[in-house]
């Protein structure tokens, strides 16, 4: 309050003065926010030749619900040729309203492909940090790169965020991510800060969990980098749900899971139509650069069937046996029907020369022999073969050009060779796999890691004992991924260093020896 009244008192000594009319203007409109309304930074995301999202937040209080009453606020949005907006090259104004949390999402449209712009958002006199976004290249490019880097699962309590500024530091064009940019549960041990707030359920909840993760200035350079692509997993809402299925088997899961994806969608640069008119948060879609490549965004969440073989009174993930026969089961989904469909369609439409399929989860075979078998973890893909069969059957049919599949959720580093009959050695190599580490979530039992490795020479590399994302340096003849690991995540100023890197050789699928 007295910052504000001096503020006032400044204001009126200066409109008495004469000067200036629309200092008074500013003041009004700044005695509106009861602090920064920016706390939670920029983002854009899903990127064109011709435009990207804009996205932010007017949070002034955003650990409590956000701080801002009912009314709508006006938001202006500026786009510039430079870092200091002397060459604004489009402007516009949005409306933040509290159904939508007062987020917004600006389409920015009419820009020129392959282009490096700036951005920031001003209201009531406050302004945002200033972020970066880039177009894509036109269709009829043929010189292009794409630097791009890779993350997922970013637990706020088991780590620091360095990988993000590290990522942020490597300017990379887009940012991948493939789930997991909340947690929506604790574990007592080893935090090293707190989300201080009970498990969310309601949207309130989840759009404090949300503004929590959000203030962190290392994701939101991260954010300000570059244009993100992004899809969930299961911690947006609740761990290891499966379509209408959580792992409790509360019977109010769905509307639980409505909330959870309506705070998402409220808090990253997705465009305005994922939402459709029935209610659904289409996340899966096509993302297209220049001719280099075409990146197809999965979710494997949403639509699949429930995890075979759970534990007793459960839902849920589970470690199963050559017993489980469900899991081997024909028409066990992980795409579901439209989805998948869609897909077919996309592989057979594209003439890129790198068709990336950038989804949630290991699709490389990952079983682990034991004295009673071979035992597979159902939450991933070898939770769902039969699916997994499908997909890799569309993609060989398709002829698509050097496929590569992206992915997260193990908190491991799994550099992989997938073969057109999966954990089939002898069928032909397909694509290469490159499933990242996760930024701060604490990593599997290395045991067990090794023992997946050494039991399946289709994967190349696994190691889950450190933090961190993956560059990925695609040009038209080869494709090379950085592995970026940390040296701990227990501590915010981190360094990175680069664990091994693997090349594909446009034309020879897999990794190159
Ligand atoms: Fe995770
Ligand atoms: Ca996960």
């Amino acid at each position: 309050m007295p910052d504000r009244r001096v503020f006032l008192r400044r204001a009126l000594a200066l409109a008495a003065s004469g000067f200036l009319a629309p200092a008074i203007a500013r003041a009004r409109s700044r005695a509106r926010f009861s602090g920064y309304p920016f706390s939670l930074g920029v983002a854009s995301g899903s990127p064109t030749a011709t435009g990207f999202v804009l996205w932010t937040r007017l949070a002034p209080e955003p650990l409590s619900g956000g701080g801002l009453g009912p009314e709508s606020i006006e938001v202006r949005w500026e786009i510039a040729d430079d870092e200091k907006f002397s060459r604004v090259v489009k402007r516009g104004t949005a409306s933040a309203d509290a159904s939508r949390a007062h987020a917004v999402h600006v389409e920015a449209e009419g820009l020129e492909p392959a282009r490096w712009y700036h951005y920031r958002f001003t209201s009531g006199g406050e302004a945002s940090a200033v972020g970066r976004a880039r177009t894509a290249p036109g269709a009829g490019a043929g010189d292009e790169r794409l630097q791009l880097a890779l993350g997922s699962c970013q637990h706020y309590e088991q780590g620091y965020f360095a990988a993000h500024r590290h990522l942020a530091a490597e300017s990379p064009d887009l940012v991948a991510f493939v789930g997991d940019y909340i947690y929506e549960s604790s574990r007592r041990s080893g935090r090293v800060r707190e989300h201080r707030t009970p498990e969310p359920r309601t949207l309130a909840q989840y759009r404090d969990r949300y503004a929590l993760y959000k203030t962190d200035a290392d994701l939101q350079a991260a954010h300000a980098c570059a244009p993100w692509l992004v899809t969930w997993d299961d911690h947006e809402v609740a761990n290891d749900y499966a379509g209408d299925r959580g792992q409790d088997l509360d019977p109010g899961f769905l509307a639980r899971r409505a909330a959870g994806y309506r705070a998402c969608f409220e808090h990253l640069p997705f465009r305005p139509s994922v939402l459709r008119p029935d209610g659904e948060y289409r996340l899966y879609g096509t993302h297209a650069w220049g001719a280099l490549a075409s990146l197809f965004v999965l979710d494997d969440r949403q639509y699949r069937a429930h995890q075979a073989c759970p534990r007793r009174s459960r839902g849920g993930s589970n470690v199963v046996g050559p017993d489980c026969e469900e899991r081997t089961r024909e028409g066990r989904t992980m795409l579901g029907a439209a989805q998948q469909r869609w897909l077919d369609g996309e592989f057979e439409a594209s003439k890129s020369r790198w068709n990336l399929i950038v989804q949630q989860t290991l699709m490389a075979p990952a079983g682990r022999p034991t004295a009673g078998g071979v035992q597979h973890w159902t939450d991933g893909w070898d939770g769902y073969p039969w699916a997994r069969a499908r997909l890799l059957e569309s993609l060989a049919r398709s002829g698509a050009a050097n496929p590569v599949v992206l992915g997260g959720d193990v908190h491991a580093n799994y550099v992989a060779n997938l073969h057109a009959r999966p954990g089939d050695a002898r069928s032909p190599v397909l694509a290469a796999e490159f499933c990242g580490t996760s930024i701060s979530s604490s990593g599997p039992n290395p045991k067990v890691v090794a023992a997946i490795r050494d039991a399946n020479p289709h994967i190349v590399h696994a190691d889950g004992s450190r933090r961190g994302y993956v560059m990925l340096d695609i040009g038209r003849e080869r494709l090379e991924a950085r592995l970026r690991v940390l040296d701990t995540a227990a501590r915010a100023d981190a360094a990175v260093s680069t664990a091994a890197t693997f090349a594909v050789i446009a034309g020879r699928p897999g990794l190159a020896a």
